[in-house]
């Protein structure tokens, strides 16, 4: 991927302004692990004012343009900064997608159905799943609190706060570690002598090794990374 991490993270560090401070803590770990995956994304909305949030509701309704929401200000997670919406960025880093069949990184899994898995990993609501309007940008975080009772004043309380903190770290420190086996392989009967891993159901070999052993010839340009592989024929 062209993109870095620190390019990505800079396109949405402007929307994480107000955030509460575990739902932003999740929306890192979110950029982050949707980016080791393959899937970079973008936050376009977080923190909304309530008076933001009126002035979209009167879009459509008093003022002109077309409704864009059902919520009244006060009535959205994210007048709390419990709630983010994203989209997919594409690999130019300026356009954004919110194609949920597209798979960017060709592994056969929407890239879409990869973000909301890993929010969900992360502790997160999808607005996909919402019975009454689904909205597919929408995460959040509610701490067992509506939205009348955070209008009201309530704050989410500290050991749930926690509990969702802990299900982050636990969460980010498992994807660390990856898990890597040994394993064999065997070329037309002889064993390689170089051993190979087994990581996430794959198996990994050494390629020149194996490159040998079939009668290729294998070269490497560390410049740009490229292994090259030559049978002879
Ligand atoms: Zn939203």
């Amino acid at each position: 991927m062209s993109l870095t991490l620190e390019q990505v993270k800079s396109k949405s560090s402007a929307r994480l302004k107000g955030l509460h401070p575990v739902v932003l803590a999740a929306t890192t770990a979110l950029i982050e692990r949707c980016y080791a995956r393959g899937v970079p994304i973008i936050i376009t909305q977080g923190l909304r004012t309530i008076a933001e949030q009126d002035a979209l509701y009167a879009q459509g309704r008093t003022k002109s343009g077309s409704v864009v929401t059902n919520a009244k200000g006060g009535t959205s997670y994210h007048n709390y900064g419990l709630a983010i919406d994203f989209a997919l960025l594409l690999p130019d880093g300026k356009q954004v997608s919110w194609d949920l069949k597209r798979d960017g990184d060709g592994d056969k899994v929407a890239d879409w159905t990869e973000v909301v898995r890993e929010a969900k990993s992360l502790g997160f609501e999808w607005g996909g799943d919402f019975v009454s309007i689904k909205d597919a940008p929408h995460l959040q975080m509610t701490f067992g609190l509506t939205t009348t009772q955070l209008r009201a004043g309530a704050k989410p309380d500290e050991t749930k706060m926690a509990i969702v903190k802990a299900k982050i770290e636990r969460y980010m420190k498992e994807c660390e570690d990856v898990k890597v086996d040994k394993a064999n392989t065997v070329v037309n009967g002889e064993k390689l002598k170089e051993g190979s891993v087994l990581i996430e159901g794959r198996t990994y070999v050494p390629l020149a090794a194996i490159g040998k052993a079939l009668g290729a010839n294998v070269s490497f340009d560390n410049e740009t990374k490229t292994a090259t592989i030559t049978t002879i024929k």
